[in-house]
């Protein structure tokens, strides 16, 4: 048993708790105990130093595979809608993709989401150029790094049929892998792009494939415009109709976006039971449009927070979630409230569905997955001030320590489970070489 103590303790979820002289004690992979010091513990101890401690944040949507674009060249860029976005920018990164830079991206994607005290990705992973074996790329970096990770290949028609074909057996090849394995930090979902590059055909083994699985599917939904006309152009139904037809949504499923989606399938989302991921940086910076969250979240949606790897930086996006809707409302009592909601209480729900553990809670029975903050709180801090703090003083700057399934993966800032800086060098040398590729293409 693993004793921690000399700490201060939030501990999220629906009814947060704060404990001012708090106590953490975990054997293996679950909380034992978690609450004021107060009982005596047989085992190893660990000295929190004063620190506050709080659930490890968790990204319910990242494409780690966009790591390596920070600051790529782009030539006669100047896109008049996300359709040229996809086409000039992110659909010739991910055919540029090697086994090499598929591995060197992850890496750097989730170094800086553990710096910033993540210890839960859901991603959503492409490599047109380089499909059959990529997914195991990104399982070799979850076990080297120690987070926590759920991924998937988007199935897509957008290279051709042979490319749908193999895109779809790696989402199986691999599902089935990680069921031998039983590795409790690796869990798959069965990706697809979204509807707009997915013809009947492929939709239809993708719906057999999952169901034959029982496993959920990962796909986007509604982002833009276009899609929705795309889909009323063609099967004269909304997204959200088509997948409700082709047998793509229930309760496992993650429908990424969902924002131009009508009344109806907000219903169909909330009768099926699907989860819907916001992601407001990421839809601010495409100018796609802004999703229904207060609507979607009245009616009782399991609706979560994503970056869509635009940043590792939930505390950012969760901030600009906050103020995005107050905007877009024009009312400044909404978006407060729904956006502790998703962090801290949707975030761990969704990562419960997909990994079958307590994910994202600190309390008995949950995983060990938490992070240590170095903060002297310069006004009082309790239960219910928590998310203040959250929003308008703490940061990563403050994340010290991280703690997942119970092992120590940052100490005093210092990653322990692989050798950060040199990976970083490496990374500059493998991106100049993709960069060529993206350039050359
Ligand atoms: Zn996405």
């Amino acid at each position: 048993m693993k004793i921690l103590k000399n700490v201060s303790i939030f501990t999220g979820g629906e009814n947060p708790k704060f404990f001012n002289n708090g106590i953490l004690v975990w054997d293996e992979e679950k909380i034992v105990y978690a609450g004021e010091d107060s009982k005596e513990y047989k085992g190893e101890f660990i000295d929190g130093k004063g620190k506050l401690l709080m659930p490890g944040l968790i990204v319910a949507h990242d494409h780690l595979y966009s790591a390596l674009a920070r600051g790529i060249p782009l030539k006669n860029y100047h896109p008049e809608n996300f359709l040229d976005i996809l086409k000039n920018l992110w659909w010739k990164l991910d055919l540029a993709l090697d086994r090499e830079s598929i591995y060197y991206s992850a890496l750097v994607g989730i170094i800086d989401a553990i710096r910033k005290g993540t210890t839960t990705i859901i991603d959503h992973h492409a490599s047109f150029g380089y499909i059959s074996g990529s997914l195991d790329e990104l399982e070799r970096v979850s076990i080297e790094t120690g987070i926590r990770l759920s991924t998937c290949f988007e199935v897509s028609d957008r290279w051709g049929e042979t490319k749908a074909k193999e895109s779809i057996k790696e989402n199986i090849r691999f599902i089935e892998k990680l069921r031998k394995e039983k590795n409790s930090l690796i869990s798959p979902t069965f990706g697809m792009h979204a509807q707009f590059t997915i013809s009947e055909k492929t939709m239809k083994e993708c719906a057999e494939a999952g169901k034959d699985l029982d496993v959920g599917f990962h796909i986007h939904v509604a982002e833009d415009i276009a899609d929705r006309e795309d889909s009323i152009e063609k099967y004269r139904l909304g997204v959200v109709e088509r997948l409700l037809k082709e047998n793509i949504l229930g309760k496992k499923t993650l429908a990424i976006h969902a924002i131009h989606i009508d009344e109806k399938e907000k219903d169909i989302i909330k009768e099926t039971e699907t989860m819907v991921i916001h992601n407001p940086e990421s839809n601010m910076n495409n100018a796609v449009g802004v999703s229904d969250v207060i609507g979607m979240m009245n009616r009782g949606i399991l609706l979560g927070l994503g970056t869509d790897g635009f940043t590792q930086n939930m505390w950012r996006e969760t901030q600009v979630a906050t103020i995005l809707h107050k905007l877009n409302k024009k009312d400044p009592n909404v978006g407060f409230s729904e956006s502790y909601r998703m962090l801290f209480v949707n975030n761990p729900k969704i990562a419960e569905r997909i990994f079958n553990r307590k994910i994202g809670v600190i309390e008995e029975g949950a995983v060990p997955d938490f992070i240590m903050l170095s903060y002297i709180p310069p006004t009082p801090l309790n239960e219910n001030n928590f998310f203040g703090h959250f929003l308008f003083g703490l940061s990563p700057d403050f994340v010290e320590d991280v703690v997942i399934n119970g092992k120590f993966v940052m100490k005093d800032r210092e990653i322990l489970t692989v050798d950060a800086e040199r990976i970083e060098r490496e990374s500059e040398k493998v991106t100049k070489n993709l960069w060529e590729r993206f350039t050359s293409t």
